[in-house]
């Protein structure tokens, strides 16, 4: 079934995808990960920062390892945590000493149901990183940019020397996120995707899922009325009479791999939540519907 095979990923193998940015791809590919998740590394000098460094995998931290060479890691940074990002910070900072620095820890009691890859509780970061806070290095200087949204604690980092955005789940090239509740919040998002389409210094977008995005503003103005046509598109159904999550998904994401739709589900709770913030639409136990007067 030769139609079938996978092509071979480059997994285990540093390249250098742009100046002073390498990237090495995980080898933890699934219907929420693409190929898997890919891990920067910033800066050509004798200091390095690693970027998302993903899942606790021997393979990924023995490429990662080997690309650092002889140059000292002065900083693991992370986007968010998620178990396909952040595992991966603690046993590479124990064998190179390096600190953990970047997104916060997230401290939900209970982080309800997930359908993306579930959080990692064991995230212990040296220092958090406020907006607009840098970490620097040898010819290069990160900025943390506060993106909330996908989840509470998300950052991307702006690599300032090359207008270079590294955008972790927030914004991806080959696929929405997933912005599951609690943790997960459409409103923020949307202003998270609102703030970057303002930025105008940001000229190319390394994502931690799927290939660097060339043409970043018009993405996100792409994902800004994505989103707006999904709000249409629930309000529709409800007056339509598929007032339930369970009855919108199948019709709003035909033609979607089936294994997507909870996740789907958790993202039109999002936008419910949004609406309902909005007073744009009101919550009956399981079910939805139009306040009065809203047809
Ligand atoms: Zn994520």
């Amino acid at each position: 079934m030769q139609r079938d095979a996978e092509p071979e990923r480059p997994y285990a193998l540093a390249e250098t995808i742009a100046p002073k940015v390498r990237r090495v791809l995980a080898r933890n590919p699934s219907p929420f990960t693409y190929t898997g998740t890919q891990t920067y590394l910033v800066g050509d000098g004798a200091e390095v920062a690693v970027i998302d460094p993903g899942p606790a995998q021997e393979e990924h931290l023995a490429a990662i390892l080997e690309a650092l060479g002889e140059a000292r890691l002065v900083a693991i940074a992370c986007t968010h945590t998620h178990r396909d990002h952040s595992p991966a910070a603690a046993p590479l900072s124990a064998r190179t000493g390096a600190p953990i620095i970047g997104c916060a820890p997230l401290t939900l009691d209970d982080d309800g149901p997930r359908a993306d890859a579930a959080f990692d509780a064991d995230y212990r970061p040296s220092r958090v990183l406020a907006d607009g806070e840098s970490i620097s290095g040898e010819g290069w200087t990160l900025t943390a940019v506060a993106t909330p949204g996908h989840t509470s604690n998300h950052l991307c980092f702006a690599l300032e020397e090359t207008g270079a955005l590294f955008t972790g789940d927030h914004v991806m090239g080959w696929s929405t996120s997933v912005v599951s509740p609690p943790d997960g919040d459409m409103s923020d998002y949307l202003a998270s995707l609102a703030r970057l389409y303002e930025r105008t210094q940001d000229t190319i977008y390394f994502p931690a899922h799927g290939p660097a995005i060339t043409k970043p503003h018009q993405l996100v103005r792409g994902m800004l009325g994505h989103r707006r046509s999904r709000e249409r598109q629930i309000l529709r159904q409800i007056e339509a009479g598929n007032t339930t999550i369970p009855a919108m998904v199948p019709l709003m994401y035909k033609g979607v791999d089936e294994r997507l739709w909870p996740a789907a589900g958790r993202s039109v709770l999002a936008h419910l939540i949004d609406l309902e913030r909005r007073d744009l639409v009101m919550r009956c136990g399981d079910a939805w519907r139009l306040p009065e007067g809203i047809a």
